[in-house]
């Protein structure tokens, strides 16, 4: 049973495993290491997941979603086929192609996963991430912050050196930046901040504007096609600027051919209003972390959209040096997720590593407010970019005359009113009855570094009332009817990766077949077709079954025929790439810090 790292991402989903004591992405069948993260559907005929997914955004549209990462945990929907799904649904389809391609690939069940989600993702959103791994079949106890993979990542290829770095994560629908120490074989995350709706897509929606404006046309009464046209001439505009210097953008709309030409230096222009967002989160950060520019010995890039001229430039305007761009800037995280999960498994060569998080958002609960007694005000118990695991307790009174008890509400967030926060759950304690601001009860937080949040509430009497609330698991029920729904839509059998490595086969050998065989085999290749869409399970396995016996024959036959053309020698040759770390060693261990314990004062 293996543990893989998922990189499960805004625009692309990547794993990667621990073997041979280096990190080493998981390829599908052809090749490829990027599944984009999208999914479509085919009218009753079930979901496409990924590439195929994807070429389908502009010819249907309506019956594909992608980005749905940036509304994890929100109520958005998304109708595909005259079915709603949710956000975490989707996600689910993405994980159970990862797991299925990693099974294929490992030849062995998954165990578990390493999920790596932005920094900034909330309880919500984290919990439904742990809820759409678990639908996809995946057990994902620890979720780590993308920015910590890939600090990870960093300290693996560069050693155990001092240092003090950013991580630069500029995704397609997400920035997150991190403050990290790396000292002894420790990473320590100490601050973190980000936006949530801030990447890619926001540079590529600027492009269109500039497109729409240099061209008299209004996005907005554009069609949705043309939309979806623009949409992708302006990445496709973005992306070619990493290697040429002007690009000219073409589009025929409503019978009108449109043109404009992207530079550089006009990207860093359209690109001044993002820029300037991105200034403030460094602001942000740096204020958290009680530090300043000078202190930052390395930027990391990392995400998609770092491989941005234009964006390495502004960055390098910003710090007054270089940022350090990691290899592939879309695979680093992937990368970090698969070192931890080697670390998970506590393979000896990596034992040697610490992994410290902190807690993206103040945690607290709703007291009274005295000025206005309709809203509640926050009283934070765990502040945000607390060490994790953390704790903190605190006394809290009666505020009316002979109260029975005290409902504690659990907010999160860093809004002055309740209301404005999220609102996670609530539990109620008996308090003894007596006057007003007589009877109290004290709270306690405790945030692991699995991101679940424990509260408990104990009184005067010593009685004690608890709630475990963040990130939990769901029931069985919702599991039965979660998996059932989803079995309906999980990849159909000629997209799963094991039958697509047989049809693969088989056309390996039309091709390199001539006359009546090559015409056999096509005809072999209909059938198993056939058999693979009927929609019959039965039906599927046996066509399996019997192309696994047919492709014996055809692998026996052609043997022969080269075997008489070596005169018997057949060559061998084996290739072994070099793994991608080297030979480090590293070991984890639990933080076992706990910060913040200290007895509160009264509170209303
Ligand atoms: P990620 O969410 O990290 O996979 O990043 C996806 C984002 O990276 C999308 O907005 C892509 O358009 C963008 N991206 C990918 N390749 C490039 C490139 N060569 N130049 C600029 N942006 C890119």
């Amino acid at each position: 049973m293996a543990v893989i790292g998922i990189d499960l991402g805004t625009t692309n989903s990547l794993a990667a495993y621990w073997k041979d004591q280096a990190v080493q992405l998981i390829e599908n069948e052809k090749g490829e290491v990027l599944l984009p993260s999208v999914v479509g559907a085919v009218s009753g005929e079930g979901f496409l997941v990924g590439r195929e997914a994807k070429e389908r955004l502009l010819t249907h549209p309506e019956a594909t979603a992608a980005s749905f990462k940036c509304f994890m945990g929100t109520a958005r929907e998304y109708e595909l086929d005259g079915r709603v799904y949710t956000p975490m649904e989707l996600s689910a389809m993405v994980l159970e192609r990862i797991r299925k391609n990693a099974e294929y690939v490992l030849k062995e069940e998954i165990e578990e996963a390493i999920i790596t989600v932005p920094a900034y993702f909330n309880d919500k959103q984290r919990s439904d991430t742990k809820k759409a791994a678990q639908i996809a079949g995946l057990k994902a106890d620890r979720l780590i912050n993308e920015p910590s993979a890939a600090a990870l990542a960093y300290q693996m290829k560069y050693g155990a050196e001092e240092k003090t770095l950013l991580v630069f994560d500029f995704g397609g629908g997400t920035l997150d930046l991190s403050y990290v120490e790396c000292f002894d074989n420790v990473i320590e995350i100490l601050a973190v901040a980000g936006d949530n709706h801030l990447g890619g897509d926001d540079i590529d929606r600027a492009i269109g504007a500039y497109f729409c404006r240099e061209n008299g046309l209004q996005e907005e009464s554009l069609s949705l096609e043309d939309q979806a046209q623009l949409r992708k001439l302006s990445e496709q505009a973005k992306c070619a600027l990493e290697s040429q210097e002007t690009v000219p953008m073409e589009l025929q709309v409503e019978g009108r051919s449109c043109r404009a030409v992207l530079e550089e230096e006009i990207l860093f222009e359209i690109c001044m209003p993002i820029f300037g967002k991105i200034r403030n989160l460094f602001l942000h950060i740096l204020e958290d972390a009680g530090s300043r520019v000078s202190q930052i010995d390395d930027l990391i890039m990392v995400g998609g959209s770092s491989r941005l001229p234009v964006v390495k430039r502004f960055l390098t305007e910003l710090l007054g040096k270089e940022p350090v761009v990691l290899g592939d800037t879309d695979k680093v995280v992937a990368l970090g997720a698969g070192a931890y999960a080697g670390i998970r498994q506590r393979r000896e060569e990596i034992r040697d590593m610490l992994l410290t998080d902190v807690c993206p958002f103040t945690l607290g609960i709703g007291v009274l407010n005295r000025s206005n007694r309709e809203k509640d005000i926050l009283s934070p118990m765990i502040e945000r970019n607390s060490t994790l695991p953390a704790s903190h307790r605190s006394r809290f009174v009666t505020t009316s005359d002979f109260q029975k008890e005290i409902m504690v509400r659990i907010y999160q967030g860093e809004e002055y009113y309740v209301d404005n926060n999220v609102f996670l759950g609530q539990v109620s304690i008996e308090v003894a009855q007596k006057p007003a601001g007589q009877a109290w009860i004290e709270v306690q937080f405790t945030y692991d570094i699995n991101g679940i949040l424990h509260v408990a509430a104990e009184n005067e009497m010593g009685e004690r009332r608890q709630v475990l609330l963040a990130n939990q698991t769901l029931s069985e029920a919702e599991l039965r009817q979660y998996t059932k729904e989803m079995e309906k839509v999980m990849v159909p059998p000629v997209q799963q990766p094991e039958n697509q490595e047989l049809l693969a086969r088989f056309l390996h050998e039309y091709e390199n077949s001539v006359g009546g065989r090559r015409e056999q085999i096509g005809a072999m290749v209909g059938w198993i077709l056939s058999k693979l869409e009927s929609g019959r399970r039965k039906e599927v396995r046996n066509g399996v079954e019997t192309a696994k016996r047919w492709l014996e024959q055809l692998e026996i036959q052609r043997n022969m025929q080269e075997e008489l053309l070596f005169d018997g020698e057949l060559k061998e040759g084996s290739w072994e790439e070099e793994p991608f770390w080297g030979e480090e060693t590293f070991w984890e261990e639990e933080p076992e810090k706990i910060v913040g314990e200290k007895n509160g004062g009264d509170e209303e």
